[in-house]
């Protein structure tokens, strides 16, 4: 029998890095990762059914309402989920299984004491992830002010919840939290 895998969580706000942490961790042998559903438009570059599965909002809303997700949540005006399915059978197959979601579904996966590493990818400060966010050329202006807004609410929730997430790790340099990360899940 193969030994069962393990869910590794990585949240954190949107420019703290965490994207550039699960493209490395995805080279690696025996990593699976979770293709979420979201009703947010695609950016230029994305890929369906790579970067994510793009559903209409009807058709989102439906679906969560069978239960096909594992968690859901609304973030910056659309809905984001992770499909059910993939996650068991990448854990009943023995790999790890990585989710990068935010923190309102990291609580809903933690109510529903579903066993897994949980990470929270940190910027050094607000400043830093502002401009990672205009460097990645990808949001508006808007966007990027509300998604620093959230971003404010999800490091304040990630420091006063200590059982929210295993580890809060602050990316002051990617190279070494992607070791931070690996180590973590080898041990
Ligand atoms: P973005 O629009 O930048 O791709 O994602 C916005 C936020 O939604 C990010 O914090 C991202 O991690 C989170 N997210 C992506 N997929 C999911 C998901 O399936 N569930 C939840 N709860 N959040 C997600």
């Amino acid at each position: 029998m193969t030994a069962q895998g393990k869910l590794v969580v990585i949240s954190g706000p949107s420019g703290a890095g965490k994207t550039s942490v699960c493209k490395a961790l995805k080279q690696q042998a025996g990593v699976e990762f979770s293709v979420s559903a979201t009703t947010r438009a695609m950016r230029p570059g994305e890929i369906a059914g790579v970067d994510y599965h793009f559903l209409a909002y009807s058709d989102f809303e439906a679906r969560a309402k069978r239960g096909e997700f594992l968690e859901w949540a609304s973030y910056n005006g659309n809905l984001y989920g992770t499909p059910r399915w993939p996650m068991d059978a990448a854990i009943a197959r023995g790999r790890t299984f990585l989710l990068e979601i935010e923190v309102k579904g990291t609580k809903q996966l933690r109510e529903q004491r579903v066993p897994g590493l949980y990470l929270f990818i940190a910027p050094p400060n607000l400043a830093a992830l502002r401009e990672r966010l205009e460097r990645r050329g990808a949001n508006t202006p808007a966007d990027i002010a509300a998604r620093v807004r959230i971003a404010e609410e999800e490091i304040v929730a990630a420091g006063s919840d200590q059982a929210l997430y295993d580890h809060i790790l602050v990316n002051e340099d990617l190279a070494a939290t992607i070791r931070r990360v690996e180590e973590l899940i080898r041990s």
